[in-house]
């Protein structure tokens, strides 16, 4: 299910319902040949979502841009020839750190017995992860780029390292719009990659000093200006309370399950509080914030809290 949403004139959001993993945002801003903010994940929602631009634009867009690395923000790029493709120097650095076949590996496991993989091949049964091409940002921001659309402005702003080392928000001033990229997830529950927290809430306050009217986040609908705030209060609330996890000697898996979700219990895919409880451990224990993460350990601490919140439930 995607829906096309106009939210200024000649700019859209295509939202893809959140269904969990890698269900992500796009945008169009349908001027000057038009520029979409992130494909997604595999080509055959990349296809539909170009289908559902269609809808609107003339011509497949000029111009991608890649507001960070992670493959359900920038798989689907090559299903747009000839466009020039845009992204932070660290989004093209870190292109190929994730393998479409890999994925597809984990997708096809569901004959594993392996629990954990198991419910991995299904949370990814609705993705197919074959046929990608990595095609990453060829024109590369450092700070800031700004681009006049026909009379739109389009500003791209560097806010990383927060959600991964090289990300980048798109802001339409005049119409008052800002497509996030993941810096901003919408009632459901962060991941985080290369970061810190420090640089996640200053990007957010970022996002809230350029008062927009409308947020399109990277997952989830779309917000005005309660949406980082929400995410920020999260984050500051979840750092303290990994913290008083730390202090007391838990490890982080354990300090994850004890921590009351309060008002964040309702944001989906609860579980994924683990990513920021380890990254505070990373943080209380001086590591860089580009310390290698052990995603293996990560999914598999994430399906012990989901195991655990199933069994109290
Ligand atoms: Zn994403």
């Amino acid at each position: 299910m995607m829906e096309l949403r106009e939210i200024a004139s000649d700019v859209y959001a295509c939202l893809q319902e959140d269904r969990g993993l890698g269900t992500s945002n796009s945008g169009l801003v349908n001027r000057a040949g038009g520029l979409v903010v992130d494909t997604f994940w595999d080509l055959p929602h990349t296809r539909q979502m170009i289908e559902t631009y269609a809808r609107v634009w003339r011509l497949p867009a000029r111009r991608v841009v890649n507001t960070h690395h992670n493959g359900d923000h920038c798989w689907g790029n090559q299903l747009l020839p000839g466009a020039e493709i845009i992204g932070h120097r660290l989004c093209a650095a870190s292109f190929g750190k994730e393998r479409p076949d890999f994925m597809q590996m984990l997708r096809n496991g569901g004959g594993s017995e392996d629990p954990m993989l198991r419910e991995m091949a299904r949370q990814l049964a609705a993705w197919d992860f074959a046929g990608i091409t990595l095609t990453p940002p060829t024109t590369l921001i450092e700070d800031r780029l700004e681009l006049d659309l026909d009379g739109i402005a389009v500003h791209l702003i560097y806010v990383g390292p927060a959600h991964t080392a090289g990300d980048v928000i798109v802001h339409l001033p005049a119409a008052r719009v800002v497509f996030t990229g993941d810096v901003l997830f919408r009632l459901c529950t962060p991941v985080g990659w290369e970061g810190t927290y420090a640089r996640w809430i200053a990007a957010l306050d970022e996002i809230v000093a350029l008062d927009p009217a409308v947020v399109v986040p990277g997952h989830g609908p779309l917000s005005g200006v309660e949406g980082p705030r929400e995410m920020q209060a999260y984050l500051r609330y979840v750092r303290a309370e990994a913290k008083r996890g730390f202090d007391a000697g838990l490890p982080a898996l354990e300090a994850a399950r004890r921590i009351d979700l309060g008002p964040y219990a309702g944001w989906t895919e609860p579980e994924r509080i683990l990513f920021q409880v380890e990254r505070a451990y990373r943080e209380l224990r001086g590591e860089p914030y580009d310390a290698p993460i052990d995603v293996t350990a990560l999914f598999r601490g994430m399906h012990a809290l989901r195991e655990s919140r199933r069994a109290v439930a």
